[in-house]
């Protein structure tokens, strides 16, 4: 039960008040039945009407059907009261079709008044009453003797009945068609709102996708930084590597490995202050050989921290991988100047087997700059140790060309040049030269006695012992041939090569050889020679060394003979006998 029907009752229940106070002031002045009538239809509609009024205010859950019946049963007063009035009073007649009229409107609002056959039927309900009424009154008033007047009376109350009939349909249709037509425009305007709603939704959800697709452009744009990132990482990485291939592959030396790395390094790759390099020599008689760049940081810094590395040489077995000093201590960082922004320091072994091959100093100024840096290290580690390898086998090689096989000393070539080159300076610059032969004593003996390989160890003794003298006194130790060896020292003049051939020969003397169980000692012939004291020329001194030492195994061996004039006188004889 709507608010529409309290509006309604409250209506009625005020119009039938004021029916009634009418009614009962005509009652009141005239009196009459039909007045008394009224005010007894006015008053319980009134009562009823208020009643309702107070119960659809506080319980609208009252059923249509009550109301419906209420309102029939209003009508049948009211109806039998306009039919039956013959007071004559027009106010409580006007109010009574007043009355008549919204209770009409308000039944049509009880049904589907928007469908005009259910108004006509209701409104046909409504006026049965009053018309059975007005049939009853004619027939009543048909035998009665007054007809002609009663019956224009009842006429008269159809006539207005008919009009008040007619003026609800007709208002009806008109407020139907009005509320049909702001319906409508409501139904439109909710549609429309709907539709607005509707597309607003749909804006919501392209709102929603392009968020979505923006978050996600988002994320790619992150990704495709990140690997944009990762991509100038690798870049930098292959740069560098290759930078480092390119010097690494022309080196033939040791020395210039060591200068070409560091200077890779600091070219190809970013934010490096230095480049340290130590490397392990390839050859027997080689050193350590060390070598810095600084790219950003004080030659201060540099000069102290490589002091502190070359004193700590090759002895980082324990740590064979990479590893990155973040938390730099103090001994790295009193080198600093104020000006140097050290923050990492990275190091890298070079391993080749169990062979420590030398060790790169990285530093950069940015803390985490050798982080994700392994494979590279790696690579770096595996291109230099490629390099070192090639400088190792290139080194072989040409020590295989200048140097003997089975004693590692300079062979005969490189002795006659080594020779030719230190003859020519002695002549030019004045000084005096030494070259002595060494022959050892009944070798043949050893090869006889204990086998081929037994001789090459005793060689390669006397090799070693040689290379020792040459490396003492500055001279150079060759191999001539079979089991004759020759010493040559430069600015080394009789008297103190006399000196170094007698302690050699000391040593020769001492030295024991072991093999297969046994101690095996030797003895040695030598011949020597000095330009200028004793040869005119550099060219002469091996030859007349080599007569020399003919002419100590002829003498009894195991001595030292100094060139000169007998020796000459021997080797005449020795000519003349073989003519
Ligand atoms: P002498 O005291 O007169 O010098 O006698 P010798 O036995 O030392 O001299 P000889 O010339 O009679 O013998 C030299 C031997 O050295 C002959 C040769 O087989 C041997 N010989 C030469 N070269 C090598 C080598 O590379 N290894 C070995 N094991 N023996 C060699
Ligand atoms: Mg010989
Ligand atoms: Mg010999």
């Amino acid at each position: 039960m709507g608010e529409r029907n309290l509006k309604f009752g409250q209506m009625h229940a005020i119009i039938e008040i004021i029916a009634l106070i009418t009614a009962i002031e005509y009652f009141v002045r005239d009196g009459g039945a039909s007045v008394l009538f009224g005010m007894i239809v006015f008053a319980s509609c009134a009562i009823v009407d208020i009643i309702l009024a107070r119960v659809l205010g506080k319980d609208q859950t009252v059923k249509n059907r009550i109301l419906i019946g209420i309102r029939i049963a209003e009508f049948l007063l009211l109806s039998a009261f306009i039919v039956y009035n013959d007071s004559g009073i027009r106010e409580t007649e006007v109010i009574s079709f007043i009355l008549l009229f919204v209770r009409m409107i308000e039944m049509i609002f009880l049904f589907d008044y928007s469908d005009k056959y259910t108004r006509v039927i209701v409104i046909g309900t409504m006026i049965f009453p009053i018309t059975a009424f007005v049939l009853v009154k004619l027939l009543l008033i048909s035998s009665s003797a007054d007809y002609g007047n009663n019956a224009i009376l009842a006429l008269g109350s159809i006539a207005e009945i008919a009009a008040v009939v007619a003026a609800v349909f007709l208002l009806c249709n008109i407020f139907v068609s009005w509320l049909l037509a702001s319906e409508h425009k409501i139904f439109e305007q909710r549609r429309m709102t709907e539709k607005t709603e509707e597309m607003n939704e749909t804006l919501k959800l392209h709102q929603e996708k392009i968020k979505k697709a923006n978050e996600e452009l988002g994320i790619q744009r992150i990704k495709m930084e990140t690997a944009n990132r990762q991509i100038q990482h690798v870049n930098a990485e292959i740069n560098t590597q290759n930078e480092l291939l390119k010097n690494v592959a022309a080196c033939l030396d040791i020395q210039s490995l060591s200068d070409k790395i560091p200077e890779a390094m600091c070219e190809s790759m970013d934010n490096l202050l230095f480049c340290c390099v130590l490397l392990a020599p390839v050859t027997k008689k080689g050193s350590v050989v060390f070598n810095a760049r600084a790219k950003n940081i004080s030659e201060g810094f540099l000069q102290a921290y490589s002091a502190e590395i070359i004193s700590k040489g090759l002895n980082n077995k324990d740590s064979r991988t990479p590893s990155v000093d973040k938390e730099l201590n103090i001994d790295s960082m009193r080198f600093c100047t104020e000006s140097d922004m050290l923050c990492s320091i990275a190091k890298i072994p070079l391993f080749k087997d169990d062979k420590e091959e030398g060790i790169i100093y990285l530093g950069s100024n940015i803390r985490d700059n050798f982080d994700d840096s392994e494979n590279l290290f790696s690579n770096i580690a595996a291109q230099v140790l490629l390099g070192i390898n090639n400088i190792t086998l290139y080194t072989a090689v040409e020590q295989m060309a200048i140097n003997d096989g089975l004693t590692g000393i300079f062979n005969r070539r490189t002795l006659n040049e080594k020779m030719s080159q230190m003859g020519h300076d002695a002549e030019n610059n004045h000084t005096p030269l030494s070259a002595a032969l060494f022959d050892i004593d009944h070798f043949k003996g050893f090869n006889d006695t204990y086998g081929h390989a037994c001789g090459d160890v005793v060689l390669q003794k006397l090799a070693s012992l040689l290379d020792e003298a040459a490396d003492k006194y500055g001279g150079i130790a060759a191999r001539y041939g079979g089991e004759e060896f020759v010493l040559v020292f430069p600015e080394c003049n009789r008297e103190k090569c006399q000196n170094i051939l007698e302690e050699t020969k000391g040593n020769i003397d001492r030295a024991t050889v072991e093999y297969d169980g046994k101690t095996l000692s030797v003895s040695v012939s030598i011949g020597f020679s000095t330009y200028p004291e004793i040869r005119k020329s550099s060219n002469e001194l091996l030859g007349c060394a080599d007569s020399a030492m003919y002419y100590a195994k002829e003498h009894g061996r195991n001595q030292i003979k100094c060139d000169g004039p007998d020796v000459d006188e021997f080797e005449a004889g020795r000519k003349r006998q073989h003519k």
